[in-house]
């Protein structure tokens, strides 16, 4: 996709006053029109600027309270978008869009193939899908983004729909983003309100489930605990380290230091914060999402903690780290420093080979992010679900089907990682077992391709 940026507006240092000294101010109305950018510079909201006023000389303008702003050009002009569409033999293609600034082809078709594995994993009617376009959100205005998003759903289009592909949010997108991908996709449509189902965690108040927004830190939860119970160990008083405090990461933290856990270091894009007897996490989240101040949403130079190095990070004593963040972090000198029992693979793919070897050979645990962040597309199911049916469920309700959902699968997976066929009030793990033991990740793929290959099988189509 190709979209045109405005430029923006740098600001000028006190030096540049004397050659500016009589341009006069614009009015407060430019004032109101500047946004903030996370990597220091502004724009000026098109929006907002329709009655304003703008004297400008040489390119630069005085903005009233502010001071004086050069126009720059902006970033890059052009955008690389995509979606790919892995798998669709259990249903609708679906996934996330990721805006982030090195995704590349491949990694949105190991990320889509990801989803056809998760989707049969947590029994939801879907394939798999994933996409999003290459840009640095960090480097654009609200208001870029949105005309980012427009352009990117006038694209998709034709191969998007409620039974076709249902993309939801993804690394640096949301609730926001989902609808301005609705109201592209159902703009004009007479029967556009039978379409809201195009796309998955939408805001509550425009057809989003309750509980989809924690839905994936609150699945880990439930995996967490499974582990712990299985393992008899006692979560509420477990040490935690997660990487990355988006989405899930934050609220994986919030809910389990609601149980007791202390969360003693997050790390995110731009550093590491500790603390030996636990982050005040409700104090962190306000910091990172509830201050004007800090654009870059980061968790560095939070009060109530101290920075430290990603060596350090790593290397915290804990019982659970839960990579929550991007893929291939915990690669094999990571999995070499980590003083934990457990790692939950809140992210997709966070764990590379080399990772996953170390980690086995020092009898470290692992949930795989198939089950371990399932918690994100079931709810985005049952989101789906209300939309075609009408209907809205409580917020308890969708906490208690996503708990039995995903304590069911985990307990399958388990139970086939350690060859022990079971019949249980939900399931039947005996056709799922192989006659020997294998590790987690192993026994999960087990089980998604054991239910996609059923379709094949009964529904005898080749592809
Ligand atoms: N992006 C999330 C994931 O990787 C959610 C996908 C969805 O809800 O469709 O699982």
């Amino acid at each position: 996709v190709t979209i045109e940026l405005r430029d923006r507006l740098v600001p000028l240092g006190p030096e540049d006053e004397a050659s500016y000294r009589d341009l006069p101010a614009s009015s407060m109305q430019a004032a109101d029109a500047l946004e903030p950018l996370a990597n220091g510079s502004f724009v000026l909201h098109r929006r907002a600027l329709l009655d304003a006023d703008i004297t400008m000389r040489r390119g630069v303008i005085r903005i009233p309270g502010k001071g004086l702003f050069r126009f720059e050009k902006g970033g890059p002009r052009s955008f690389k978008a995509y979606r790919i569409q892995h798998n669709q033999a259990r249903g609708p293609y679906k996934g996330g869009v990721r805006y982030h600034k090195e995704v590349s082809l491949d990694l949105f078709k190991a990320l889509a193939a990801d989803m056809t594995w998760k989707t049969a994993i947590a029994e939801v009617p879907f394939g798999g899908a994933k996409g999003g376009i290459r840009v640095d959100p960090l480097q654009h205005s609200k208001e870029e983004l949105e005309h980012l998003t427009l352009r990117y759903m006038y694209k998709l289009k034709n191969l998007v729909g409620p039974y076709l592909d249902i993309p939801a949010p993804d690394v640096n997108t949301n609730g926001q983003i989902m609808a301005i991908m609705m109201r592209q996709y159902t703009d004009g449509e007479r029967e556009r309100h039978s379409m809201r189902g195009v796309v998955t965690g939408k805001d509550v108040r425009i057809g989003g489930s309750e509980g989809r927004v924690k839905a994936t830190g609150q699945g880990v939860v439930y995996c967490i605990e499974e582990w712990a119970r299985e393992r008899q160990f006692p979560l509420a008083s477990a040490r935690v380290i997660i990487q990355g405090f988006g989405n899930v990461g934050s609220w994986a933290a919030e809910i389990l230091a609601e149980k007791g856990c202390k969360i003693v270091a997050v790390n995110d894009a731009f550093g590491s914060v500790a603390n030996e007897a636990g982050l005040d996490v409700p104090a962190l989240v306000r910091w990172v999402y509830d201050n004007p101040e800090n654009l870059r949403r980061t968790v560095l130079g939070f009060p109530g903690a101290t920075a430290i190095s990603r060596e350090d990070f790593w290397a915290a004593p804990a019982d659970i780290a839960i990579p929550a963040a991007l893929g291939q972090q915990i690669d094999g000198r990571v999995a070499e420093v980590l003083k934990v029992r457990l790692v939950a693979e809140a992210a997709n793919g966070p764990t590379t080979a080399d990772g996953e070897r170390v980690l086995a050979s020092r009898k470290i645990d692992l949930i795989p992010d198939v089950i371990c962040n399932a918690g994100g597309v079931t709810v985005s199911y049952y989101e789906w679900l209300q939309n075609q049916r009408l209907e809205h469920w409580s917020e308890a309700e969708v906490d208690a089907r996503l708990e039995r959902a995903i304590k069911a699968n985990y307990g399958l997976i388990r139970d086939i990682a350690r060859d022990t066929p079971q019949k249980t009030a939900l399931h039947d793990s005996r056709s799922y077992c192989v006659g020997r033991k294998l590790d987690m990740r192993t026994a999960s793929m087990v089980l998604a391709l054991k239910r996609i290959a059923a379709h094949y099988e009964l529904e005898g189509f080749s592809q």
